[in-house]
Order: structure tokens, then C-alpha cells, then sequence
């Protein structure tokens, strides 16, 4: 099988790592080509020597997979790019977080992301998990990519499929809109989830969130707010957010799937937090 993996940042390195052990014809790509990445795991660095590739510059082959694991910003400018890449029944699995996107492509596969990472200037350092689930259905080429991971013990990637996806989806959702704006608008670590008055207004966030996601059919349970809050006191209380880390560094932040993502389907319902989350965010990404 001919594998592209786009984007080797903190998902898409270990993900690169993981399918470069299988033997399918795996090629890496980047913004701009270059030799190999360094992971830092459990402590101890480890170089991968293997080749980058400039997507932008790629006239080769076509791919039957093709991962991307760029943030969902770079997602529009690389559906240009994926055509060439492809042919009649190539499966892109997309990892990013949030949602809005699958349209960008003809033959998306979403994947909910549980793989935590940090990019560093020179590293990508990996703190844990290293799981994609994806829609329970037949695939032509994923299904074989499927058993071969689960087939072989010196594989730390799983890729499951979920019963049920759309919740799954909506409930990872639902954690970014929590955490991802409030440590973004902040400009703090999951540390502020002490302070109650931070909790209160993350609790009508996911409130507001979940009513929107509900508006037709109950998808998420309401509860799911307790749970989500207490995932956010169970986190490392200097561990950031990638949002936080966008903001924080100035880069464009990935609120349009997110946050406004929601937001766009709210309908007559009333979203105070939410309004001023993504007004705020907006506002933030404003000419930049
Ligand atoms: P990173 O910024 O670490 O990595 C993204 C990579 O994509 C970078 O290496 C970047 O290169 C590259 N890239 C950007 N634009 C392009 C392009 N046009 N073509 C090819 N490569 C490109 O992001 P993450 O890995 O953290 O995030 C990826 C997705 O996974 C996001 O949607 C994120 O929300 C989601 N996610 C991340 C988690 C995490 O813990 N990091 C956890 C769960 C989900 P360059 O640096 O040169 O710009």
C-alpha cells in the first residue's frame, strides 16, 4: 500500500514513526522538505533519519491513504493540493480537532486525535497516547492498514473504530470548546480550572455547547458537562492547550472549527458565553 503522512508536527511525527515501522510504502511531507525529526519520549530523545518531502513541490506518485495531521488552518490550502496526490478511491483520514472541514475533501475520513504532543523548535515531544478512532464502517484501504497495526506488537498506533462517531465527535468537541478557550483567553494553563469562577463560566459554555449540539436529537448526554469539567481538573496544571499555544506564540488559531463552528449552527438559541468567546476570538485573529 502507497501511504503519504502530511504534516509532522506533535500528531503527525508519531503517527509518521509508527506507519515507517510497517511495510507499506510510507512518504512523509512537510511544508518544506528536510531530513528527518526528532521525538522526545519517556525522557529520551530519539532521531528519525527519514526523508521530508515539500508538499507544495510534490509531482510523484498517487497514494491508495494519505494522513494529514497539520492544524485544521492549513486544511483549504492542502485540498488543492491533495488531487494530484490521489486517485479513484484514495481514503484522506483528516486528525485534527474540530469539525467543518470533511467537505474540503472528496473521500475525508475524520478521526477523533488522542495523541498529545508539543512541537518544539527543533523536537516534538510526545507525553501519551497514540490512538485515532474513526467512523465504524468498511474502508477499501484503511481497513487493511487497520489489521496490520493490530497485528503486530511493536505497534503503539491503534486506529478503532467507534460505535458511535458523531458522538465521539461532538464530545471531543465539546472538551476543546472548554478548555481550548478558556486557556487561550486567559493566557493560562489548566491550572485556572482551581479558580471557581473559571469553572462557572466554562460549565455555561458546554452548556450552551451541548444545547446547541442537541437541538434536533439528544447526541450528548447533559451530564457530559460534569465529566467534561472534571477531565480539566484532572490535567497537569501547567500543561497549555493548543490554542493557548497558538495564541500565546501569535499564530492563527483553529476557533473557525471550534468555536465558531458551533456557533454557526445556533440557531435561535440564546449563547451568551459562547457570542463573546467567539467574538473574542475573532477579534484576536483580526488581520493577523
Ligand atoms: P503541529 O503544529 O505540531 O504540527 C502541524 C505540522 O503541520 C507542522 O509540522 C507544520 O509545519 C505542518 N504544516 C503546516 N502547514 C502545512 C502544509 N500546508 N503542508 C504540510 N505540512 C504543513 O500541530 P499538532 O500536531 O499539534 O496538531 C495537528 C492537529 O491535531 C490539530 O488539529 C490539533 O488540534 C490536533 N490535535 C493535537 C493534539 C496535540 O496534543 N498536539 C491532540 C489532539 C488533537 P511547520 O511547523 O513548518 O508549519
Amino acid at each position: 500500500m502507497k501511504i503519504a503522512v502530511i504534516g509532522i508536527g506533535a500528531v503527525g511525527s508519531v503517527i509518521a514513526r509508527e506507519l515507517k515501522k510497517l511495510n507499506h510504502d510510507t512518504t512523509l511531507f512537510g511544508r518544506t522538505a528536510k531530513e528527518g525529526f526528532t521525538i522526545l519520549e519517556n525522557g529520551e530523545k530519539h532521531h528519525y533519519p527519514y526523508r521530508i518531502e515539500n508538499v507544495h513541490a510534490y509531482e510523484g506518485k498517487t497514494f491508495d491513504l494519505i494522513f494529514i495531521a497539520t492544524k485544521a488552518t492549513a486544511l483549504q490550502t492542502l485540498s488543492r493540493t491533495t488531487p494530484a496526490m490521489s486517485h479513484g478511491n484514495t481514503e484522506i483520514v483528516l486528525c485534527q480537532n474540530g469539525m467543518g472541514f470533511d467537505d474540503f475533501f472528496d473521500s475525508a475520513v475524520p478521526a477523533v486525535v488522542y495523541i498529545s504532543g508539543q512541537k518544539h523548535e527543533d523536537m516534538v515531544e510526545h507525553f501519551q497516547d497514540a490512538r485515532l478512532l474513526v467512523e465504524d464502517r468498511s474502508y477499501i484501504h484503511l481497513d487493511t492498514l487497520i489489521k496490520d497495526l493490530s497485528q503486530n506488537d511493536e505497534m503503539e498506533l491503534e486506529i478503532q473504530k467507534s460505535k458511535n462517531f458523531i458522538r465521539t465527535r461532538y464530545e471531543k468537541l465539546l472538551i476543546n470548546l472548554g478548555i481550548n478557550s478558556l486557556t487561550a483567553l486567559s493566557g493560562n494553563t489548566a491550572k485556572i480550572f482551581d479558580l471557581e469562577s473559571v469553572v462557572g463560566v466554562t460549565r455555561a459554555l458546554l452548556e450552551e455547547g451541548v444545547a446547541i449540539i442537541n437541538q434536533e436529537q439528544t447526541i450528548i448526554d447533559p451530564a457530559f458537562v460534569n465529566t467534561a469539567l472534571s477531565v480539566y481538573k484532572s490535567y497537569n496544571r501547567e500543561m497549555g492547550t493548543s490554542m493557548y499555544y497558538d495564541v500565546t506564540s501569535g499564530a492563527r488559531a483553529e476557533y473557525a472549527f471550534i468555536q465558531k463552528y458551533l456557533h454557526q449552527q445556533k440557531g435561535d438559541l440564546k449563547t451568551p458565553v459562547l457570542d463573546m468567546v467567539v467574538t473574542l476570538l475573532e477579534a484576536y485573529q483580526y488581520e493577523r
